[in-house]
């Protein structure tokens, strides 16, 4: 045994590994092994991350790992090169990149494989007299007999429980006998699965044809865009190149983001590849996660299609990343570490020397400027595969046409007219509850988070007044806190267009998907299978209607309320409100029929409405990349978000004070620092909330720097009273 220094990475939020020495006895503790150490007064799981000579610690101060947890290294080294390079640039400790990037189970110290108990006979059981035994335990004499035919290697537990549902009383009382044992042993690996019956696809047109042609001539690593809109034929591109890879003996990672993870998809996947995929997202139990993660590593699954953090599984024999519907905001996490899986996955595209395929209808600018600098190559599809035609745009002004509970006269007109006409209707809007606000009718005070600086949501089906920031949740006021006389509530969420739909159409089936009516686990594939058969004739919801998913007979799109995106506070809101206001109009006549988008406004004469409808999200994209350019904002710069929240308003600040000071003592010619200044919403969940921009226009400087500062944070000790972190190349900026 070696007496090596052991550096492992522990979950805390401390960017150092930790140094010890190796376990006394076991299997060596290799980089990418597991390891139990002794951590302050507890037992914690580890990740060995490398072998060093030394350590600077003193002799006596270095402690020994408890035990090797894994025979063979769990991760290889280009899974720890992920690891690294994940903490490295997201300044974000080591250890909770681990954390993040392995299963649960495996966090917590469970063996990588499944051990499975089985029962089986003892040489007394099979010497016993079975018929003597059927006269006073018929049970156990049937249990026996099972047993004996199935010989000294038994059966596992839970294929008795499938021949014997009552098995385990009866095991007891051959156990008791001594007719019967019990042992454990560790599930052989899957065989990877045969290819049967892959049901061949359309033949592709020429546009898809030339993308295919383009991303086959590469060799190794490149980022490609598919650049069309839905229906343009994207994935039966991907499905042509996951063919290829597949036949080529190597593995496929599919990310899609969180809603979109259907099994639209999934089936679409086997039934055109002939092999069922790995799946992976947040809806698994644990167990399922971690055989999915153990079956992509050890090359049993071919191919795994799983949401975000699925970019950390190892995937040995990588051969191709596909990344669908790449703008998805569900792409970057927004807590702790705060990455963004598909930046990770072109980073270990490059790695592995493969080819990672973007696709989306409504590219992030961050991709198309990447294009247009010649590092990602855009390949355009620009009709729809079946040769439906666009949908067509109209505005509504709501300034002559005012809307009453969320919807005008003309958008009602057009509702009824395409129902009239035998097609399906989806109303948006991004904002779920009954209204946003319940004010009081007498004195006009509007019922507020205690905790937060914000307005509690009316919640009318409940009767409940919710805080969408931290969740608080009261009874729904009768009467003003303030004065006692009647409250209302103001404006419109999901909720209340649902009802005034009704009242219009009493009629119409009527499904509403948001967040709220989508709870129980399952509920939103049912609710689009229903809506994709078309047997809801109005489906009404919020984003979670806009991705990813056909609905043949929908025609009309009303979009309800446009205007944020137009005077937002966030430099990106443009961008945003045209991805998904295209995005949902992607849902519209897909088939035979032409769709319309109808798109309320109070504002019709903006410019905006105007590029967006002449020349759609690529104009749009266009007018926000000359805008960015000229104020320097992303992708033309690079940002990094320092947040910190506390119960003292002071604290917060203080901690990004010693942050700026430490900024300005390195040399921050290429930096501009921005705050600390309190965040947009100061006060959420009791927590006073602050943040400071930085800004650069070298990358490579910016992160020189937030290399040194974040040590300098963890040290300091107002850092103890702060909730802090550093967003690398934050979407949002509060
Ligand atoms: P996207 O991924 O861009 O949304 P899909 O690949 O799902 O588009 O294609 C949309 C629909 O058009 C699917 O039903 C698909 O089977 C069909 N389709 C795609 N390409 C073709 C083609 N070349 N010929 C006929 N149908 C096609
Ligand atoms: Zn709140």
């Amino acid at each position: 045994m070696s007496n090596r220094i052991l550096k492992v990475a522990i979950s805390v939020p401390l960017s150092h590994a930790f140094d010890y020495l190796p376990a006394k006895s076991g299997p060596e503790a290799l980089a990418g092994s597991r390891v139990l150490v002794p951590f302050g007064r507890k037992q914690q799981v580890g990740l060995v991350l490398d072998q060093a000579d030394g350590t600077s610690l003193p002799a006596d101060k270095v402690r020994r790992c408890t035990r090797t947890l894994d025979d063979q290294p769990l991760l290889s080294a280009d899974d720890l090169w992920l690891i690294r390079f994940t903490s490295d640039y997201y300044h974000h400790p080591v250890g909770e990149v681990v954390a993040s990037a392995l299963p649960a189970l495996l966090r917590q110290g469970k063996a990588l494989n499944p051990v499975l108990r089985f029962v089986a006979i003892t040489d007394a059981g099979a010497s016993a007299d079975i018929d003597s035994l059927a006269k006073r335990a018929p049970r156990q004499a049937e249990l026996l007999e099972l047993l004996i035919d199935a010989g000294g290697n038994g059966v596992d537990e839970d294929s008795l429980t499938d021949l014997v549902p009552t098995w385990r009383r009866a095991a007891k009382g051959l156990f008791e006998k001594g007719y019967a044992q019990r042992f454990e042993a560790v599930a052989d690996a899957p065989e990877p699965p045969h290819v049967q019956n892959a049901e061949p696809g359309p033949d592709l047109n020429p546009d898809q044809r030339a993308a295919l042609k383009r991303i086959r001539s590469g060799s190794g690593f490149g980022v490609y865009l598919l650049d069309g809109v839905t229906g343009s034929g994207k994935t039966e591109v991907y499905l042509q190149l996951i063919g290829d890879v597949l036949d080529a003996g190597r593995q496929v990672l599919i990310l899609v983001p969180e809603i979109g993870l259907t099994p639209q998809l999934v089936t679409r996947l086997t039934r055109r590849l002939g092999i069922a995929p790995a799946v992976m997202h947040s809806g698994l139990t644990d167990s399922a996660r971690l055989a999915a993660w153990r079956d992509a590593r050890s090359g049993a699954a071919r191919l795994l299609v799983g949401t975000r953090s699925a970019v950390f599984t190892p995937v040995p024999d990588l051969g191709l990343i596909v990344i669908d519907e790449e703008h998805d905001h569900s792409f970057k996490q927004q807590e702790g570490l705060r990455y963004s899986a598909r930046d990770l996955a072109i980073a270990r595209g490059k790695r592995r020397d493969v080819p990672v395929v973007l696709g989306s209808a409504t590219p992030t600018l961050e991709v198309l400027q990447h294009c247009r600098s010649g590092n990602f190559t855009r390949l355009e599809l620009p009709g729809r595969a079946g040769g439906a035609r666009p949908p067509r745009f109209g505005l509504v002004d709501l300034g002559r046409a005012p809307a009453s509970d969320g919807l005008s006269e003309p958008l009602l007109r057009a509702i009824r007219e395409h129902l009239d006409h035998d097609g399906q209707v989806l109303i948006f809007l991004n904002r779920r509850g009954f209204a946003p606000t319940l004010i009081c009718s007498a004195c006009g005070h509007v019922a507020e988070c205690n905790r937060c600086d914000s307005r509690m949501t009316v919640h009318a089906r409940d009767r409940a007044l919710r805080c969408h920031h931290c969740g608080a949740e009261r009874p729904l006021d009768e009467h003003c806190t303030a004065c006692g006389a009647g409250v209302r509530p103001l404006g419109e969420g999901t909720e209340r267009l649902e009802d005034a739909l009704r009242g219009h159409f009493p009629e119409r089936s009527i499904q509403r998907i948001d967040s709220d009516s989508m709870q129980r686990r399952g509920a939103i594939h049912e609710a689009l299978e229903i809506a994709a058969e078309g047997s809801a004739d109005i489906l009404v919801g919020t984003q979670m209607l806009s991705k990813g998913h056909h609905f043949p007979k929908l025609t009309l799109v009303g979009i309800v309320n446009a205007d944020q995106g137009l005077f937002g506070t966030d430099f990106r809101s443009a961008e945003r409100m045209a991805q998904s206001i295209i995005q949902v109009a992607g849902r519209a006549g897909r088939e035979s029929r032409q769709g319309e988008v109808l798109i309320q406004t109070a504002f019709p004469g903006n410019p905006f409405w105007q590029h967006l409808i002449e020349g759609g999200y690529p104009r749009i994209a266009a007018d926000a990349l000359a805008e960015r350019e000229e104020t320097r904002w992303p992708p033309f710069t690079w940002l990094a978000l320092l947040r910190s929240a506390a119960h003292g308003k002071q604290d917060a600040h203080t901690l990004l004070d010693v942050a700026r000071r430490h900024i300005e003592d390195l040399q921050t010619e290429f930096l501009r620092v921005l705050g600390p200044v309190d965040a947009p919403m100061a006060r959420k969940a009791g927590r006073y909330r602050a943040q400071l921009l930085i800004q650069s226009s070298d990358r490579r400087r910016l992160h020189e720097v937030l290399a040194e500062l974040r040590p300098a944070l963890e040290n300091d000790p107002v850092a103890r009273k702060v909730r802090w972190s550093i967003d690398v190349d934050p979407i949002e900026l509060f």
